[in-house]
């Protein structure tokens, strides 16, 4: 039986745009990634969803260019919030909606930034990625992540964004 409670080394990366950061993962469960002084936890969901049944190599090295694609499509995610809070429609009509709308910002930026970073791990690894989930199949794994994330990303930044119509 495989330790999955071994911590991989800690890896020294540099973004496209310049920024570096450590990323570390745990396991098959916490990651972590390192910006200076600043640490960002990520959660486990897309190892839960879509690296269920992988081989811990396999798991490990996709999870790991997982985190490295949240920092190399950090600028949309950037992007995209900025675009949300100049355009969204921030001024509800009481306290606990705008806070329902700021709730909403946070996870549809989140489910922004999962997509660009999974497609990212798919640019990078190409035939290898179908290869990989070819002799492993997870069709299930795949519809919950790639629906429920552009559900979540489409349907709650139009929300955001749409006119108020009253
Ligand atoms: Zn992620």
């Amino acid at each position: 039986m495989e330790a999955d409670t071994a911590v991989s080394p800690t890896h020294h990366v540099r973004s496209w745009y310049g920024l570096s950061a450590e990323i570390v993962v745990e396991g098959s469960l916490w990651h972590l990634v390192r910006l200076g002084r600043l640490a960002l936890y990520h959660p486990p969901l897309v190892n839960l969803v879509l690296r269920r049944g992988l081989p811990r190599e396999e798991r490990l090295r996709l999870s790991l260019l997982h985190e490295f694609g949240h920092l190399q499509t950090l600028p949309v995610a950037v992007f995209h919030l900025l675009w949300l809070v100049v355009y969204g429609r921030w001024r509800r009509p009481t306290k606990a909606q705008t806070g329902l709308t700021v709730l909403t910002a946070v996870v549809a930026h989140q489910a922004t930034w999962e997509l660009a970073s999974e497609s990212y791990v798919m640019a990078h690894t190409g035939p290898e990625y179908r290869r990989i989930y070819r002799e492993h199949p997870n069709p299930l794994g795949h519809i919950v992540f790639w629906g429920g994330m552009a559900l979540l990303a489409t349907l709650l930044t139009r929300w955001i964004l749409a006119k108020n119509k009253s």
